[in-house]
């Protein structure tokens, strides 16, 4: 099959010939429909993230046809389409796994980065962690969900039920989970980069009652702050904007070093917290309100090819919505 092949940090992907894999017992074997464009995604090929496997395919927000079935697959038909989301794999034992917690498992593998993803036209996924996708979507407008979707909506969870919402960096994530607080009667503030008025017009588009560049401070104080991108500096900006008892969730995996800031900006019972990975339990929760609510993504197509196009698009924030890889483009 062709595949979009991570050989070396720091060096582009590379589009080549591989072996088709073949399923294990409890997995599937998926011709690959569509997969989205993550920046963990970025934040693997750069180096970011440790010990990534080598050589690697990246990608996990895959929607995938189900062409074969391991000797234990227990759901799932052939020709089902599914989605593949990044928790590829859990022990069950840890003491996270034992308290609900499994995205917080010790033994955690993730697909994309220690489990081939799928920037290519096949891939293998454990059938435990897979999940129906609603005939309301397309393969394209599908994929965002799986990752931009699941861990946006987990982030959204996490900040409380507060009215007036900040949401700091408006990429996938971000156009995702402001739909899914507006449906919840909440406020949407969306802050970008400096100038990028695109993402601050694609904000508004989509009902935010205010855009504007993350150096400045909302109209009137936050309940809540979600951060995006991965950027320390965020930190110390999005306290500032919430009220006393305000909490900020910070969404990425990764992100610059946070600088320094007064304890004030702290004080007053505001939460700061991060969200790590998924548990099914949300993906279940998320794909099956999204098509009701109806969260409708924004995304652009990217042969297969031209992962590192798409790749470097969002590295520049050259796109508003998400990114998405079709294998049948070439
Ligand atoms: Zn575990
Ligand atoms: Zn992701």
């Amino acid at each position: 099959m062709k595949a979009m092949l991570f050989t070396r940090q720091g060096s582009p992907l590379v589009h080549t010939e591989v072996p088709d894999p073949r399923p294990n017992d409890q997995q599937l074997l998926l011709r690959v429909l569509a997969c989205g464009v993550c920046r963990t995604d970025l934040h693997v090929i750069d180096g970011d993230l440790p010990n990534p496997k080598l050589p690697l395919i990246p990608g996990h927000e895959i929607v995938g046809e189900v062409i074969e079935k391991g000797a234990k697959v227990d759901r799932f038909a052939i020709g089902d389409r599914i989605g593949v989301p990044w928790l590829g794999w859990t022990c069950g034992e840890c003491y996270y796994c034992q308290t609900d917690r499994e995205n917080l498992c010790d033994m955690a593998r993730f697909t994309g980065y220690q489990i081939d993803g799928g920037y290519a036209e096949l891939t293998v996924a454990d059938q435990r962690y897979c999940f129906s996708i609603d005939d309301f979507y397309s393969d394209i407008d599908a994929a965002p969900l799986l990752c931009a979707g699941l861990i946006g909506y987990r982030a959204l969870k996490l900040a409380g039920d507060g009215q007036e919402l900040g949401i700091y960096g408006f990429g996938a994530a971000a156009h995702i989970v402001a739909q899914v607080a507006m449906h919840e009667r909440r406020k949407v503030y969306a802050f970008t980069r400096e100038h990028d008025t695109a993402a601050q017009d694609f904000a508004r588009q989509l009902g935010a009652v205010w855009a504007g560049p993350s150096t400045v401070l909302p109209p009137r104080p936050l309940d809540a702050a979600l951060i995006f991108a991965p950027v320390g500096a965020l930190i110390p900006a999005a306290l500032q904007a919430i009220a006393k008892g305000g909490t900020v969730v910070c969404a990425g995996i990764h992100m610059t070093d946070i600088p320094a800031f007064p304890y004030s900006l702290l004080w007053g019972e505001r939460v700061l917290r991060s969200v790590a990975n998924l548990t099914r339990a949300d993906g279940l929760e998320f794909l099956s309100l999204a098509p009701g609510i109806p969260v409708n993504t924004r995304t652009i197509a990217y042969p297969l090819s031209q992962a590192n196009e798409a790749l470097a698009d969002l590295r520049a924030g050259r796109f508003s919505g998400a990114a998405v890889l079709i294998p049948s483009l070439g």
